[in-house]
C-alpha cells in the first residue's frame, strides 16, 4: 500500500483508516524548538516515531480518531553540575483522542487519561511531536556520573536555583489545551 502521509500536514481519518503504524526518523536539528535546547547538535542526531491512528466507535456518534504516538531520542543538552554535553535519552508514549472542537476537549480532558486534541482536517504531527520532546525535557540536565569534575557541588545554591526553576516549557501542556 503506499502511505504518502505528510507530518505537518496529517489526514487523520486516512491514518485512521490505513490504521497500520507509520514510522519515520526527523533530525532534531529540523525541529527548531528543540534544536535551541540542545548543546552541540550532530547532524545525524535524530527522533524515531511510530504513529497509529484508529476509529472507536463511541454511542450515538459518528466513531472517533484516536492517535498513538511512541517516540524516541537523545538530545545533548548541557549538563548543569559539570556544564559539558550529557546526551539524555527522551520517550515518548502517548494517546490523543480528537473531538470535534476546543469545548469539548476542555470539558472532558480533566477526567481523561489521553489527551484530547481538536479534530483538524490536517494536523501537525510535527508540532505534537516538538511539543512533547520540550516537555519530556528534564528540568535539570545531569549526567548521574560526571565525566570531569563538577563546576558545582551538590548543594551549591546555583544547582538549588536551577531545580527550582519552573519547567519554561509546562505552559506547553496549558497551550495544547486551550
Ligand atoms: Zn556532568
Amino acid at each position: 500500500m503506499s502511505r504518502n502521509f505528510q507530518a505537518e500536514r496529517l489526514n487523520l481519518q486516512e491514518l485512521a483508516q490505513d490504521g497500520q503504524p507509520w514510522s519515520e526518523t526527523t533530525l532534531l536539528k529540523d525541529l527548531q524548538r528543540l534544536a535551541n535546547e540542545a548543546k552541540g547538535l550532530n547532524p545525524s542526531d535524530a527522533v524515531q516515531w511510530q504513529v497509529t491512528g484508529e476509529f472507536r466507535p463511541q454511542a450515538g456518534a459518528e466513531d472517533q480518531v484516536w492517535l498513538h504516538l511512541t517516540a524516541e531520542a537523545n538530545v545533548p543538552l548541557t549538563c548543569q553540575r559539570c556544564m559539558t554535553t550529557v546526551s539524555t535519552p527522551l520517550e515518548i508514549d502517548q494517546w490523543y483522542r480528537f473531538v470535534d472542537s476546543e469545548e469539548i476537549a476542555m470539558a472532558e480532558d480533566d477526567e481523561a487519561e489521553e489527551d484530547l486534541l481538536v479534530m483538524a482536517p490536517q494536523f501537525d504531527l510535527m508540532t505534537l511531536l516538538e511539543d512533547e520532546l520540550l516537555m519530556a525535557l528534564p528540568l535539570v540536565p545531569m549526567h548521574e556520573t560526571c565525566p570531569v569534575t563538577p563546576v558545582f557541588s551538590a548543594g551549591d545554591p546555583a544547582v538549588e536555583a536551577a531545580e527550582a526553576k519552573p519547567n519554561p516549557f509546562a505552559v506547553l501542556g496549558q497551550l495544547k489545551k486551550s
